[in-house]
């Protein structure tokens, strides 16, 4: 072999006269090739085995096996079959031509070897090889991460299959990352910066799972690949088992949960892992990354920024999760989505004071679909952005047709996400909103829950004091359910708090610290110039209590269930409250 340090190419030249190939090296010089060669099939093997040529120049006449037979056997091996052949003979005879072309040769050259003919076909079958890598690879490559997409994952988790079904010593697991707020991200601070999340999150994955994990380090078969939008998927190969893939899942979770630093933004984006191991028996990769999916979207139902491993039984929720999903896209803007109303009374004097708009789905096969099931749907795709303009309009539209007719009625409530604030320009949108409706800014109230506003706190400041600042009331929605302290209460610009269904459950004579602690929340909140709500209300004694300790307002089955709009006001509830309260001193 003749070394050339700079050499482009490797060729490596089957024949038996040595001539032949010194004469062949020396006119293949100028394309700047490094020639090895092989004087049998058996030499030919041996050298394929340390190393893989860009190109062959196979002689048809050896002694032993023939040209023919060693290139019938090169194209029966998957990764040999890939490089491509020039077929050599001396002898004119169509039939070998033919067949040479049938076996796959890529080309064939007729001896004795003239330079200008040998040079041109090389030449051609290479630069071919080199477009055609290039396709192989720009048809297997994310174009935005440089990391390998989902074609080539799937040829990669294939292979990982078919060896699993082969070797009971090989284990190995799929990763589904899916990224929390990826598309609140997205939408709110432009794709330019979305970009540049999902490239972070790229060398995040990346300088992880090659430096730190050993068993990740060793394998050949890792594969980190993203698949679109903000879905990664990473294959683990040789992993020995369920514990191991959830130890990785584990230690990314942390990394990628660190903020990140995009043009002049820090952003927060936790991710959700779905996990799956070989030991279950997959035929496709399809299957296997259809459950790893599952798993994922069982991780976020979880309450994201966490992993789980995948389970049969998550099927049926996943089927039904999509279904929603995509027929949640068709509801939305039409009137199968419509609004329930909840009275909020005065305590004291019984008198409505404001209505509580609560969304519902009609579907036209599913039946009727609480808001717990579809609103969670709604915040992940994005489509509570329409969603939510939508029941701000027609709560703002029914609550114009109300006040004429009902004088005590001070506000309508509509519950609001943290997508929505978090949208550009929604204070605009509300006040536009109000504007159009001929109502004043104090008789919308939006109700959001401590969980979103404890998960942002300064964002949230920023956003409400904005609301504020046009006028709109604003109430603090299950207020004990999330992780504020009743101390940093008065960092946040709330007219109501609603103390939430859990704590006015335990208002019973037997249970005195959460009378104590309800008392406390209600002293507070005053103090602050805040009014007090006390939601789910369902009996007597909790009336009872509620005035006791000075809650003014309520709302529950009690004293009224959500009902249509032309069924929430009859006459009767009116005087629930005063009824109830009376009954109770008596
Ligand atoms: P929420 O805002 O805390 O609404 C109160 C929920 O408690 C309502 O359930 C209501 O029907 C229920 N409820 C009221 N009184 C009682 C009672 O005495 N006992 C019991 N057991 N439950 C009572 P709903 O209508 O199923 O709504 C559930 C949640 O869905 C709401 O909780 C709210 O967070 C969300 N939601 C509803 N509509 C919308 C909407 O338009 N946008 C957004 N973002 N969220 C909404
Ligand atoms: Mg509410
Ligand atoms: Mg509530």
């Amino acid at each position: 072999m003749t070394g050339c340090a700079k050499a482009t190419h490797q060729v490596l030249l089957v024949d038996d006269d040595r001539t032949i190939q010194r004469l062949t090296e020396a006119f293949l010089k100028p394309l700047d090739v490094d020639c090895e060669f092989a004087g049998c099939g058996a030499e030919a093997f041996e050298s394929l085995a340390r190393r893989l040529p860009d190109l062959i120049l196979l002689d048809h006449e050896m002694p032993g096996e023939s040209g023919l037979e060693i290139l019938e056997r090169l194209k029966a091996d998957p990764i040999l079959a890939q490089i491509p052949v020039i077929y050599a003979t001396g002898t004119e005879k169509e039939t070998v031509i033919s067949r040479c072309f049938e076996a796959g040769a890529n080309d064939y050259i007729q001896k004795p070897i003239r330079r200008p003919e040998l040079v041109a076909r090389v030449q051609s079958v290479l630069e071919r090889q080199r477009m055609m890598r290039e396709l192989w690879t720009n048809a297997r490559t994310d174009s935005l991460t440089g990391l390998p997409n989902r074609l080539l994952l799937q040829e990669t988790l294939g292979r990982a299959i078919e060896r699993a079904h082969h070797d009971p010593n090989y284990h190995f697991a799929v990763l589904f990352l899916d990224f929390d707020r990826f598309k609140m991200i997205n939408d709110s601070l432009g794709h330019e910066i979305g970009d540049m999340l999902l490239q972070q999150i790229a060398s995040r994955l990346r300088r992880n799972l090659r430096s730190e994990d050993a068993i990740v380090r060793d394998s050949q078969m890792t594969t980190l690949s993203r698949l679109g939008g903000d879905e990664f998927v990473i294959l683990l190969g040789d992993i020995p088992d369920e514990d191991a893939a959830a130890a990785v899942a584990t230690r990314l979770l942390n990394v990628l949960n660190r903020p990140y630093s995009l043009a002049g933004n820090t952003v927060n984006s936790t991710a959700s892992i779905g996990v799956v191991c070989s030991d279950r028996v997959y035929r496709t990769a399809d299957e296997m990354l259809r459950d790893a999916d599952i798993a994922m979207y069982e991780a976020k139902a979880r309450g994201k920024a966490c992993h789980v491993v995948f389970d049969p039984c998550m099927h049926a929720a996943v089927v039904e999760r999509h279904r929603i999903e995509s027929d949640l896209r068709h509801a939305v803007g039409t009137d199968q989505i419509h609004l329930m109303y909840q009275p909020i009374f005065s305590i004291e004097d019984g008198g409505v004071i404001g209505m509580e708009a609560l969304a519902r789905w009609a579907h036209p096969e599913l039946g009727p679909i609480p808001p717990d099931r579809f609103i969670p749907v709604a915040e992940e795709t994005g489509l509570i952005i329409p969603l939510g303009e939508q029941v701000l309009h027609a709560a703002c539209r029914q609550f114009q047709q109300w006040r004429r007719q009902h004088a005590g009625l001070k506000y309508v409530s509509v519950n609001v996400s943290p997508a929505q604030l978090e949208i550009g320009g929604f204070a605009t949108l509300v006040r536009d909103i109000v504007i159009q409706h001929g109502m004043t800014p104090d008789e919308l109230q939006l109700e959001v829950t401590e969980s979103m506003i404890m998960s942002r706190p300064e964002t949230a400041v920023t956003l409400l004091q904005e609301l504020k600042a046009l006028g709109i009331r604003l109430a603090m929605d299950d207020f004990g359910t999330g992780y504020s302290s009743l101390s940093c209460l008065h960092r946040f610009p709330f007219d109501v708090i609603k103390i939430d269904r859990s704590f006015v459950q335990e208002l019973n004579g037997e249970r005195s610290e959460f009378v104590a602690l309800v008392h406390a929340i209600v002293n507070l909140a005053y103090n602050l110039g805040m009014e007090c709500v006390a939601e789910g209300i369902e009996t007597h004694e909790q009336v009872a209590v509620l005035l006791a300790v000075d809650c003014l307002y309520g709302q529950g089955y009690l004293l009224g269930r959500p009902a249509a709009a032309d069924g929430v006001f009859p006459p009767s509830w009116y005087n629930a409250a005063p009824a109830v309260a009376s009954q109770l001193s008596a």
